[in-house]
């Protein structure tokens, strides 16, 4: 069966097409710009160049037959309409409700608009998305796979914040962790490639990409991560914050007369090592280079984003009690030996050695710790569109 795995944003859609059986990958691309000047699409149908069409796109419902046109056209189309048997939304927000993936029914519209309020930017665009695909492609099953149904599993302890009870009680406020199609990827493919059963370990999967999360899960599920009732909670990312007081806000808003819309913007989209780099960059392969050639902005905002890598690891594992797997995935978990290595550098407390040779893998599954370790240190890219694929597949074959 072919696969459609859709994750659109507000003004943003990317998609592949992916076969079940050999999980390959036939297309992929991205429209941009939905509903503002310039937009495009841009696709690589699998083994050919790169194709760009730019072209208007008021909406997502144009931009999903833009996608269904470039998948099916005569000259370099992939798929006949009819070949799709099925589409896999990425939905961010599934709050209490998802504990897993679902076929996607007026009822399970319903509730992820009920949750949307947890997901205010998320959720609305995901829903428009698969609006707009049931208009293009009537009666073709679609499942929504949830950002954090992985998370579900984690213990009340760790999901409760030191918040006066009622409020969880009345609007939910409470940890719930996103990235969960990634850590659920990863930690069964190291499992996988350990050769051991998920039951029987206790892995730290370190999601280190533009947005950066963590998570501890003993025996295959999910017992703590790091990410909060929003995305802007745990490690230093691109450009979030990650931890902070949240007495920092009214600080900043009276300092600065700012409002709390003001505030919030500046620690999701200027802060985290581009704010702490002097705005140098959000992107590690900058930072290296400034790391290297003595900026000192630089050098701080990698040190403070290493340094809560490996709290978190600590805390992680005494929470799970040990630890027997340690994971790196993402762009810069996946790319960054530099990044690697600063990390592993500081995790001799957990009996972890790296292996410096083995460590300048990028972006291939790979142990990278030396036979001796006591944690196995690895690199498994991850790949959640095929996770959505499969999940959309297991419930619609
Ligand atoms: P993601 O959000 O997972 O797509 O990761 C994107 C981020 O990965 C970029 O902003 C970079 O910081 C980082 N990245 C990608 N490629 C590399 C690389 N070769 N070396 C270091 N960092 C990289």
């Amino acid at each position: 069966m072919k696969i459609l795995v859709i994750n659109c944003g507000s003004s943003s859609l990317k998609f592949q097409l992916i076969d079940s059986e050999s999980e390959q990958v036939i297309c992929k691309g991205l429209c941009e710009r939905i509903g503002i000047d310039g937009s495009q699409i841009v696709y690589t149908p699998a083994g050919k160049d790169k194709i760009t069409n730019v072209t208007p796109m008021p909406d997502h419902n144009r931009a999903i037959e833009l996608v269904i046109e470039a998948l099916t056209n005569k000259e370099n189309g992939v798929v006949s309409l009819e070949e799709i048997g099925a589409v896999g939304h990425r939905i961010v927000h599934g709050g209490e409700k998802f504990t897993k993936s679902v076929i996607i029914t007026d009822e399970v519209i319903k509730a992820i608009e009920d949750v949307s309020d947890l997901a205010p930017l998320h959720n609305p665009a995901n829903l428009i998305g698969i609006r707009a695909c049931q208009k293009a492609m009537p009666g073709v099953p679609m499942v929504a796979v949830f950002d954090t149904a992985f998370h579900q599993t984690m213990p009340e302890n760790a999901y409760l914040y030191g918040l006066h009870y009622s409020y969880y009680e009345k609007y939910g406020i409470r940890r719930y962790g996103f990235h969960g199609t990634s850590h659920s990827y990863v930690s069964k493919r190291a499992a996988e490639i350990l050769g051991k059963d998920g039951k029987d370990l206790k892995m730290i999967v370190c999601h280190l990409g533009n947005g950066a999360s963590i998570s501890a899960v003993d025996g295959g599920k999910c017992v703590d991560t790091s990410m909060g009732l929003t995305p802007l909670e745990g490690l230093i990312m691109g450009t979030r914050t990650g931890d902070i007081d949240p007495s920092v806000v009214e600080f900043i808003m009276k300092k600065e007369n700012l409002s709390v819309s003001d505030v919030t913007n500046i620690l999701n989209k200027k802060s985290g090592v581009f704010g702490l780099s002097d705005e140098l960059s959000s992107d590690f392969r900058d930072l290296e280079q400034g790391y290297n050639n003595g900026h000192a902005g630089a050098k701080r905002a990698v040190d403070a984003f290493v340094y809560r890598v490996v709290k978190y690891i600590g805390a992680y594992t005494a929470a799970m009690g040990s630890v027997d797997a340690i994971c790196f995935t993402a762009g810069v978990g996946e790319n960054s030996g530099f990044v690697r290595k600063l990390i592993c550098d500081k995790l001799g407390f957990v009996g972890a050695s790296l292996d410096v040779e083995a460590n300048k893998v990028r972006g291939e599954e790979k142990i990278i710790s030396t036979s001796d370790s006591k944690v196995t240190l690895m690199v498994v890219p991850t790949n959640e569109e095929l996770a959505i694929a499969r999940d959309t597949y297991a419930l619609c074959k």
